[in-house]
């Protein structure tokens, strides 16, 4: 069984002293777990400091975004090259970077071959907005989201590869209407279908596979209990170390239930 990835990703919150504090908090509440994978996206500012303080067989580092360019005259920008020895992995293609950010489906193709490129396994998100499921078109925008992302890797490269499918409305920060279960259950599959199209059976089932959408302590189990489901990307109750240690506690439940 592979391990089930929680990661929690901070946002534009928290400053050096805040996120020390809130990792101090975590490492005090979460115990090593040989099954579950715990990985923190807190702001690039903070990575480095982060960086020493962690404690590496709890936790693992993920930046939130990076250029996707390795160096160069481009201002104000962070290349996954000086990330490669902070962080083991990298959001890229979150909502909130295509929205606010305009990020095309190009743009986050570019940013998953640089991180790859850089030894930085990416976390790609994809997931489709309140109209386009409205419209019927959540097939096809998850479609072309993967596809377009992928087209310069392996299929050993994907196979390493981590997709969150993060349906937009689902988003605390963009409505936050919880997802049942078997709604999202149908998109794994679609998902993990995709990438068997594209790189065959092997790679589509060792592709992790992770659900976000207001996820947390209290619904999280709904989600983990999904058979193509890796584990979860946590935004909103991952700067809550009550809630956020307490989806890995029942990971870590489900994991022994699963194993008895
Ligand atoms: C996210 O930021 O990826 C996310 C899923 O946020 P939230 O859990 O707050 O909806």
């Amino acid at each position: 069984m592979r391990k089930k990835i929680i990661a929690g990703n901070w946002k534009m919150h928290l400053n050096a002293s805040q996120a020390s504090l809130l990792l101090h908090r975590l490492h005090e509440r979460i115990k090593i777990h040989r099954d579950i994978e715990v990985v923190l996206a807190p702001s690039s500012l903070v990575l480095q400091p982060l960086s020493l303080q962690i404690d590496r067989r709890k936790f693992r580092l993920a930046a939130q975004n990076a250029y996707h360019k390795d160096q160069g005259a481009y201002t104000g920008e962070v290349s996954f090259t000086m990330l490669q020895d902070l962080v083991h992995y990298a959001i890229i293609g979150h909502s909130e970077r295509r929205i606010h950010f305009n990020e095309d489906l190009e743009t986050v193709r570019d940013k998953v071959s640089a991180s790859v490129r850089n030894g930085i396994t990416p976390i790609l998100c994809v997931g489709e907005k309140e109209n386009e499921r409205k419209a019927g078109e959540t097939k096809i925008v998850i479609h072309d989201q993967l596809v377009t992302a992928v087209s310069n890797l392996t299929a050993q490269e994907v196979s390493n590869m981590v997709i969150a499918y993060e349906p937009v409305w689902a988003i605390s920060t963009f409505g936050g209407e919880l997802a049942k279960p078997d709604v999202v259950a149908k998109e794994l599959v679609y998902i993990r279908k995709q990438i068997a199209d594209l790189y065959g059976e092997k790679v589509s089932k060792q592709v992790r596979v992770l659900y976000g959408g207001s996820v947390d302590d209290q619904i999280v189990s709904g989600y983990l209990d999904l058979p193509d489901c890796n584990g979860v990307l946590v935004g909103g109750a991952s700067l809550n170390y009550h809630k956020f240690s307490g989806i890995v506690d029942k990971a870590y439940t489900l994991n022994k239930k699963d194993d008895s």
